[in-house]
């Protein structure tokens, strides 16, 4: 069978890899994706620790996330 190939950035090394030979997508290594989840967690989005994150708090980082990207 022939194997699909398609070229993306990793996000996080901004290597360029196959995207199908990731399991890690869309990050090229476990490495990456490690990373890029630490760097999230660093940036306390000022929720208390130890509580757990309550479904608005997820609506809370998207709009932060969104006012980052514009
Ligand atoms: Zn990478």
């Amino acid at each position: 069978m022939k194997k699909k190939k398609v070229g993306v950035v990793c996000p996080q090394c901004k290597k360029e890899f196959n995207y199908y030979d990731s399991d890690f997508r869309p990050f090229c290594s476990e490495r990456c994706k490690q990373i890029d989840l630490g760097h999230w967690l660093e940036e306390s989005y000022n929720i208390p620790s130890g509580e757990p994150l309550q479904e608005e708090d997820f609506d809370k980082i998207e709009q932060e996330e969104l006012k980052k990207d514009s």
